[in-house]
């Protein structure tokens, strides 16, 4: 299933329980993954008539257009309190 070199198998054939360490790890990459992202930032750019969608203020406040390479406008799409 694993496949290591001589000097990996080595570390890992001393480890108290690599294949629980192992299993752990895919695990913990699977609920990153599994985990939804929330898109509540938007930015938007005047010029293509583009929109997109960030998960943080900063991303959305200083994104790039993607198509022409300007700063876009930053629009939050969190409702104003
Ligand atoms: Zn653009």
């Amino acid at each position: 299933m694993i496949t290591l070199d001589p000097t990996t198998w080595e570390f890992a054939a001393k480890m108290d329980n690599f294949s629980g360490w192992v299993r752990k790890q895919i695990q913990a990459e699977m609920t990153k993954q599994a985990k939804p992202k929330e898109f509540k930032f938007e930015s938007y750019c005047v010029r293509c008539n583009t929109w997109y969608k960030h998960t943080t203020e900063y991303d959305a406040k200083f994104h790039t257009c993607g198509s022409c390479g300007r700063l876009c406008d930053f629009m939050s799409t969190e409702v104003a309190q």
